[in-house]
């Protein structure tokens, strides 16, 4: 059986959180007295709400969930530092993760000095959940997943999630940054009926807010309340509340964003199987693809060369020889496949 308390670390359990003077009092006054703010240099001399109430509310009509099951940060990587922070006992826990992945979770637990096992991938880059669960143990206090997965580009079969779900009684992390881009149900509508369930997502990618730095994490009430209580008081500042509460009037820009990044990765997914330098090009349904090619350094060099940066993998588990090719806008996509054309043929002639 799920049981938050008994996950909870003790320190954090009775923890009593600081209480910031816009903690207790968030109303309308004219005389602002209790912060020690300087009176002047408006618009930014006021601490921001720490509960980013009026964001809470418009997400919460946007993804058919409440405000006390939302929790904003600064990016997807302050909750999932937090969520090691509130649950794993440093020295003592572990965590599980597929592998390969997203490369915060681990980092998060090696700063938190929490073990992190990694399962992997198959070769088709589907999740076995049953060997996943096999590597649980006592002291397993969250199970890390990707979906669609960072920098493989599939969605987690949702059999797979679901076994894992159901079956693990300590906290599963969904990371969903990519879902916008993908076919797959998001699982924000199992909230309610799944308590150790967190979802990740952000404003970093289908949004175009990565320069400001807000991430989200939906989860029961009472996780959202745990983790609320041990942020920073004033962890997401002004001038990025602001830019959010103004992006999420123009929904439609996101949507038409989504729609050409989406029309572009199949495009690029039919166009890049014919350049002689790629050898294998991976299923995607996020915005970006993993390619396989023999010399994946050369192939590096040659784009940098070319004003071109991408992502080499090849020294990610399963990903040698491959390189991450976001998808940008349609011109950017175009320079970049003449430019792995040139290099095919440049590549071809030397040989
Ligand atoms: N999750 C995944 C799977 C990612 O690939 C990334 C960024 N590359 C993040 C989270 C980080 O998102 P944020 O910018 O919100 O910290």
């Amino acid at each position: 059986m799920f049981n938050l308390d008994r996950l909870t670390r003790a320190n954090i359990r009775v923890l009593k959180p600081y209480s910031s003077a816009r903690d207790e009092f968030s109303g309308q006054a004219a005389v602002f007295l209790d912060a020690n703010e300087n009176p002047f240099n408006t618009p930014c001399n006021r601490y921001p709400d720490p509960l980013q109430r009026a964001i809470k509310q418009q997400i919460a009509g946007i993804r058919h969930v409440r405000p006390d099951q939302i929790f904003l940060g600064n990016g997807s990587d302050e909750p999932i530092d937090l969520i090691f922070r509130a649950f794993c006992e440093p020295g003592i826990d572990n965590v599980v993760a597929m592998e390969p992945t997203y490369g915060m979770y681990s980092v998060a637990a090696g700063i938190n000095d929490i073990v992190y096992r990694k399962v992997l991938l198959n070769d088709d880059f589907s999740l076995d959940a049953d060997r996943l669960l096999r590597t649980v143990d006592r002291n397993t206090k969250a199970v890390f997943l990707c979906s669609p997965n960072n920098p493989t580009g599939n969605p987690i079969q949702e059999q797979a999630i679901e076994k894992i779900v159901n079956r693990f009684e300590g906290l599963v992390v969904l990371d969903e940054a990519y879902n916008d881009f993908s076919d797959q149900p998001s699982w924000l509508s199992r909230l309610d009926k799944t308590p150790n369930l967190i979802v990740l997502q952000t404003f970093s990618k289908a949004w175009g807010l990565a320069g400001i730095r807000l991430g989200m994490a939906f989860a029961s009430p009472e996780i959202i309340a745990l983790l609320t209580k041990i942020k920073y008081p004033y962890n997401v500042n002004v001038l990025t509340q602001r830019a959010v509460l103004e992006a999420l009037q123009h929904r439609d820009r996101v949507e038409e964003w989504i729609r050409t990044l989406r029309s572009e990765r199949e495009r690029m997914a039919s166009i890049w199987p014919k350049i002689p330098c790629i050898e294998k090009i991976f299923p995607s349904e996020a915005n970006f693809i993993l390619i396989r090619t023999a010399d994946p350094q050369a192939l590096y060099d040659y784009l940098t060369a070319r004003g071109i940066i991408v992502r080499n993998r090849n020294s990610v588990a399963m990903c040698q020889g491959c390189l991450r090719l976001t998808i940008g806008t349609p011109a950017e996509n175009d320079t970049l496949t003449e430019a792995l054309r040139t290099y095919s043929s440049d590549t071809s002639s030397l040989k």
